[in-house]
């Protein structure tokens, strides 16, 4: 049985349903239906956000210590429901229960965990005589009600994302995660609830983005959005943020390059390459999408890839032995297969997978590891986000060549390079434009440091401490020291003269 949550949406403190019509939460492994609720309207959402609202004052004032103290419990309500947690996230979005119990739900609780340490740490600049005349202060304000939004691809871990930061900073929060994945936000919620958290800090609104989330985004009552997801719907929320003045944080998609040079270690860069290629079925911001390989080990690599993705296990995702689940849906599924065969259309050669697999999973959105080779610099699956467990290599002559191509597409979020030389190193992680960039790896992440894109993958940062520039302000507090009603400065705008 998958563990679902008491009502569609979480509003001051309270499961209930909105007044839109019903969606069906499918597990995609099966296409079978695993709940359903009723989508909110732009009143549930102006609820939501007076009950944000509402809360704001007391959770705004409220000591570091006592905020730092209740996140701590949440940490520890979602260490005690893991288990629930990871079976609601592997029906709902089909992942291998192994990667949501070694991935997704320790990953979410260990950024909660961090975050209920940093709430203790937010500080600003300390005092200080910039002017003879005055002591300045810095204080780091939160910024008000925040509106989130967020994908299907990692619902809980991106629901922490956006949530934590803005609440250890004193903000409080409207969150909307992805219609086809609302159950382990809802939980998020209710282990909230347990945690203390006050009523109306953390709201979850449930719906479709088109009504729900365009309602949320464009409610006058939000101080901010913060918004992850792909390019296209970024933008147009960036189109509705500029009109309305609403400061915006922005995490969009990806086309991860993965360089290997020609005294890599082609096993280790096979290795990764197939991981990070195939992590939660390819729907990763970060996932490796383009291998450039330097042309004298191109044939082993290949070949290695290919066997490797061989050996990949597709199966159902409560199995254990499972290494790659479905992807989120058959829409999703047919995406990716239209964008292979496009490519096929275009000159690739598909060397392998390439299709989805019959037998006992065709109910299921499977899609099989897919390599592709001889595809363009221009063609359409090097420049644009896949989405799906495909990757296509390419072979380069040069390091200067390996870092322009890796340069050429429009995003800008992660990458990685392999070698041995540490110049080669230290030259590509400087030049490569993207917010991460690993050396020898690639996909790892820690709670204590920043995650964010460059160019077409947004602005701004989720995770350490570098998040909190996004939800907080500062303010300038300067005050006078001379204690003199006849500043000196006055003289400038008039002279002060005996009558
Ligand atoms: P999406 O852009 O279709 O949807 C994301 C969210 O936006 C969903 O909750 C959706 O309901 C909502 N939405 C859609 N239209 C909206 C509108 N007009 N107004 C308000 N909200 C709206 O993306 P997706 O398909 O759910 O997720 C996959 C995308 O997310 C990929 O492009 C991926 O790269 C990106 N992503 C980026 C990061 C990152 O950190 N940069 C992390 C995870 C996923």
């Amino acid at each position: 049985m998958t563990p679902t949550p008491g009502g569609g949406h979480f509003v001051g403190g309270r499961f209930g349903d909105g007044g839109g019509d019903r969606h069906r939460v499918l597990d995609p492994s099966t296409g079978e239906e695993i709940w359903s609720f009723a989508a909110d309207t732009p009143a549930d959402v102006d609820a939501a956000v007076a009950a944000a609202t509402t809360a704001l004052p007391a959770w705004a004032g409220a000591t570091p210590a006592e905020r730092s103290t209740i996140l701590g419990g949440l940490a520890r309500e979602l260490e005690a429901v893991a288990e629930e947690l990871a079976q609601a996230e592997t029906a709902q979005a089909g992942k291998p229960i192994r990667l949501s119990r070694e991935f997704d739900v320790p990953g979410s609780i260990d950024n909660v965990a961090f975050f209920a340490g940093a709430a203790r740490v937010l500080d600003g600049k300390a005092s200080a005589e910039y002017s003879a005349d005055h002591t300045s202060t810095i204080r780091r304000e939160p910024i008000g009600v925040v509106g989130s939004i967020a994908p299907w691809n990692y619902p809980l871990q991106m629901a922490v994302w956006k949530v934590l930061p803005a609440v250890a900073a004193g903000n409080t929060v409207v969150l909307k995660p992805a219609e086809l994945t609302p159950l382990t936000t809802l939980m998020l919620a209710e282990a909230s609830q347990r945690a203390g958290l006050p009523a109306g800090v953390l709201n979850v609104v449930n719906g479709p983005g088109r009504s729900t989330g365009e309602a949320l985004v464009s409610h006058p009552g939000i101080a901010m959005t913060s918004f992850t997801g792909s390019t296209s719907v970024g933008r147009h929320i960036a189109g509705i943020a500029a009109a309305n003045g609403t400061r915006l944080h922005l995490e969009l998609g990806g086309k991860a390059p993965f360089v290997v040079h020609d005294d890599a270690d082609v096993e280790a860069a096979v290795r990764g390459a197939v991981a990070a290629a195939l992590i939660n079925t390819g729907q990763d911001c970060t996932a490796a999408t383009r291998a450039y390989v330097h042309r004298s080990r191109f044939a082993d690599f290949v070949e290695g890839v290919a066997d490797l993705m061989g050996t990949v296990r597709l199966g159902p995702t409560r199995d254990p032995d499972t290494d790659q689940g479905p992807l989120v849906s058959t829409t999703q599924r047919d995406r990716v297969a239209a964008l292979v065969d496009r490519a096929r259309g275009a000159g690739a050669r598909v060397v392998r997978g390439g299709r989805s697999p019959g037998g006992a999973l065709e109910g299921g959105a499977y899609y099989e590891p897919t390599l592709v080779v001889d595809a363009g610099q221009r063609s359409e699956i090097v420049q644009q986000e896949v989405f799906g467990p495909v990757l296509a290599v390419l072979p380069f002559d040069g390091d200067d060549e390996a870092i322009r191509l890796a340069n050429d597409v429009p995003f800008g979020l992660a990458a990685s390079v392999w070698t041995r030389d540490v110049y080669r190193a230290q030259h590509a992680t400087r030049e490569i434009q993207a917010g991460t960039v690993w050396v020898n790896d690639h996909i790892p992440i820690v709670s204590e440091m920043p995650h964010g894109g460059q160019k077409g993958s947004g602005y701004g940062k989720d995770m350490s401490t570098y998040s909190f520039e996004e939800y907080t302000q500062v303010k300038h507090v300067m005050s006078d020291l001379t204690g003199v009603a006849a500043k000196p400065w006055h003289e400038t705008v008039y002279r002060t003269r005996r009558a």
